[in-house]
């Protein structure tokens, strides 16, 4: 019981919740978020009591989590491009001017 604790701390969202990644396979959409979607094979096998609600909402919170960090990525790079452009736009605009 002792190395449980350093199993799920070392292993990813995939090898700690082996069981609900086997039914999100069987899901209806491949981007399936397991938390309202009609066709859902996670949350099937929660109401059948396949899969326990204590595992699955661990596992809500975690895919929640993740896809936070995910988003605030995303975000950071629309916001470097963007940087970007402006960089590139005001080093045409030297040029511009260097060039007279
Ligand atoms: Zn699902």
């Amino acid at each position: 019981m002792r190395e449980l604790g350093v199993i799920s701390n070392e292993s990813g969202l995939g090898d700690t919740f082996n069981e609900i990644d086997e039914f999100s396979d069987k899901c209806k959409y491949k981007d399936c978020t397991h938390t309202v979607e009609a066709g859902c094979a996670v949350l099937k096998a929660v109401s059948r009591g396949e899969i326990s609600e204590e595992r699955y909402n661990n596992y809500i919170k975690i895919y929640k989590e993740s896809l936070y960090n995910e988003l605030s990525y995303v975000e950071k790079r629309q916001r470097d491009k963007k940087w970007g452009k402006f960089f590139h736009s005001t080093m045409k605009d030297v040029k511009k001017i260097k060039g007279r």
